[in-house]
């Protein structure tokens, strides 16, 4: 489904991601630990295609093509989305117009049964004739930004911090619609988490530590959060014991 290899990116001249290698099957979700500042934004952006993170060297297969020369809008068709860490407000623009784009909708068409009861499940319905973000809190940006990226119907969900900033409501509405729809479309998810409490109702196969822009080590989703909850990431940038992507 999607394969990284040994990619670089830079970011206004400066290189932040470094030789990253990673594999994701179709239908899994691979976390991405790491500390503020490692590169784990940079990375889905330049998954993403957004144009200020430049490849320096590497490659991005998605479901067998080549895409790192793709500009952010081809990658979008292919079904690749991006769950923003940070979702910026959109003056001007309804939360309605913004989902309706999202759902492909000609002007003038309706949300569908499925996609109200989406709305719904996200508490979000009082919201539509809302400026995108305007005023919401931590947990409504990231129910917006979340319902957003559903209603695309990905193949691939590129999701940066989806639990940063979020009350444990919203944190449960977002992780439990995201886990149904994995299991219902077969979509992956390429998962930045920093603290891992999403892990809590998203299954996570596979992960790895990004660590000054470079993966330090792969392994057990759920194992390498109880060590970096108990010993802190500083903790892995000590560590000499190297695990490969083949170790899984
Ligand atoms: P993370 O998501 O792991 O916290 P980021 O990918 O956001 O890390 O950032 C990694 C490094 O790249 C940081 O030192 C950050 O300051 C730098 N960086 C990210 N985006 C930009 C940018 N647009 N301009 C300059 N520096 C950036
Ligand atoms: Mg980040």
């Amino acid at each position: 489904m999607l394969k990284i290899e040994k990619l670089s990116v830079k970011v206004e001249g400066k290189q932040i991601v470094s030789n990253v290698n990673l594999t994701l099957p179709k239908g899994k979700v691979y976390a991405v630990f790491g500390p503020n500042g490692s590169g784990k934004s940079t990375l889905l952006m330049a998954v993403a295609g957004v144009p200020t993170y430049k490849i320096i060297s590497g490659k991005i297969l998605f479901e067998g093509e080549d895409i790192t020369w793709m500009n952010i809008d081809e990658r979008a068709r292919l079904g690749i989305a991006l769950a923003f860490q940070t979702p910026p407000e959109i003056v001007g623009v309804k939360l309605r117009d913004m989902l309706k784009i999202c759902a492909g909708k000609k002007p003038g068409e309706e949300f569908s049964r499925e996609e109200l009861e989406l709305i719904e499940a996200f508490n979000l319905k009082d919201f539509l004739d809302r400026n995108v973000n305007l005023g919401f809190s931590g947990g409504e940006r990231k129910r917006a930004e979340v319902l957003q990226l559903l209603l695309m119907k990905p193949k691939l969900m590129l999701l940066d911090e989806p639990d940063s900033g979020v009350d444990i409501e919203s944190l449960k509405l977002i992780g439990e619609a995201i886990q149904n729809y994995i299991s219902e479309s077969g979509a992956s998810a390429l998962l930045v988490t920093h603290q891992g409490q999403i892990l809590e109702h998203v299954k996570a196969d596979m992960a790895c530590v990004l660590l000054n822009g470079s993966i330090k080590c792969y392994g057990d989703p759920y194992q390498m959060l109880e060590n970096i909850r108990k010993y802190g990431y500083e903790s892995c940038a000590a560590c000499t014991r190297r695990r490969g992507e083949e170790q899984i």
